[in-house]
């Protein structure tokens, strides 16, 4: 069946290639974004389709589409661009999740949330569970994006409490993959690019600190078939690849996937960087019957070959 699904957040890195798997399946879809951190370039392949559409808008604003399901993922998501208008960034959660969950409540109709393993905080527990509270501080650099996410949770569940409203919660772990912005900022990108180039790769502190990293497909396969449940959901649901890697063993990897002659530089670790993170997904295994699929090395070598044309076009010769 055909559905008309409004995607925020449409222009970034995993909505675009949200967008694409909802035209495939032949819905209408609409893409609402205020070019923040997305660009038009990411929808390339299906601006023009009878069944596609783009509209500029910040979703701190109302607004008033008819529509069958809402995908709320607008917000900046990398430290460097949510931290550099940290008040816009709370606003952009909290106020955008009230917005898109109005409209869900006028409408009667489902609507999933892009939440963030950044709301387990700098996690005491190991791997993080969905029923752990978290460790977040309240008044560091990344509380803008942190607490801004666990008050949007807090609304999709006051919402579907006294509203009825049809709710998913996606509590996303580090994602990368193709179209991946050159200046997103974080880890993954950031090593490819200085890699490509033989520039140094910047690891920040001893480089220890773990994450667990998911290829984009993998996650927008898990956010389709969370909207997709049936059974009515009250809480959130972890998505991630739980293969937890350190930031030197990333860096490595990326090096020799690369063949570059980087040096490895080390620079100071940014104020709050959680220490160990990597998701239990037992929860996404059993509820959606989902597991990730392509293995870290097979999603670097495709976010690797983007890169490579990236730089080509911009007649900046990947240096070998
Ligand atoms: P991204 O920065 O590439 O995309 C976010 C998009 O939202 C951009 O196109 C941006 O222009 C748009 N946007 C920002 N503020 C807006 C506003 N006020 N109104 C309308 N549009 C706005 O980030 P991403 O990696 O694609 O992340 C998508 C979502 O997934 C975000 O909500 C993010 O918090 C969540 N998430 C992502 C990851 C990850 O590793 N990629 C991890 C956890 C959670
Ligand atoms: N809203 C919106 N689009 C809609 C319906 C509502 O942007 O289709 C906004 C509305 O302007 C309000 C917010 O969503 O600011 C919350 O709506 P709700 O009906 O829950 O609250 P109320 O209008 O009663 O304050
Ligand atoms: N990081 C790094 N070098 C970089 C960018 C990031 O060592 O050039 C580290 C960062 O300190 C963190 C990890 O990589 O420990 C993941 O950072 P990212 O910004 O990608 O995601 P997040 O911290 O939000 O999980």
């Amino acid at each position: 069946m055909q559905k008309r699904i409004l995607v925020t957040g449409g222009a970034g890195f995993v909505g675009c290639h949200l967008c694409e798997r909802l035209v495939a399946q032949g819905h209408q879809v609409i893409a609402v974004d205020n070019y923040y951190t997305g660009r038009r370039e990411n929808l390339t392949a299906l601006l023009g389709l009878p069944n596609f559409e783009t509209l500029r808008h910040d979703v701190t604003f109302p607004l008033y589409l008819e529509v069958d399901e809402i995908y709320n993922l607008a917000c900046p998501a990398s430290p460097v661009h949510y931290q550099r208008d940290p008040v816009q960034t709370t606003k952009t959660s909290v106020l955008g999740a009230i917005n898109m969950l109005g409209m869900a409540k006028r409408l009667g109709i489902p609507i999933l949330q892009a939440s963030t393993s950044e709301i387990y905080g700098d996690p005491d527990v190991h791997p993080q569970v969905e029923d752990y509270r978290g460790l977040v501080s309240i008044s560091g650099p990344r509380a803008c994006y942190d607490e801004g996410k666990r008050c949007a949770e807090t609304l999709f569940y006051d919402y579907k409490r006294r509203h009825g409203v049809e709710i998913r919660v996606a509590r996303i772990f580090n994602t990368y993959g193709p179209r991946m912005n050159l200046e997103d900022g974080r880890v993954v990108s950031n090593f490819i690019v200085q890699a490509l180039r033989n520039e140094p790769i910047t690891l920040y502190g001893d480089g220890r600190q773990t994450r667990a990293f998911c290829f984009v497909d993998d996650l927008v396969e898990g956010l389709m078939r969370l909207m997709n449940v049936t059974q009515p959901l009250d809480s959130a649901v972890n998505l991630g690849n739980p293969v937890e890697t350190s930031m030197a063993e990333i860096a490595d990897l990326i090096i020799s996937l690369t063949g570059s002659r980087s040096p490895i530089v080390f620079r100071p670790l940014p104020q709050d960087d959680p220490r160990q993170r990597c998701p239990d997904i037992s929860k996404a295994h059993e509820l959606l019957h989902w597991r990730p699929k392509v293995p870290l090395q097979d999603g670097l070598k495709r976010t690797i070959s983007y890169f490579e044309g990236v730089l080509s076009k911009m007649h900046d010769p990947v240096r070998r």
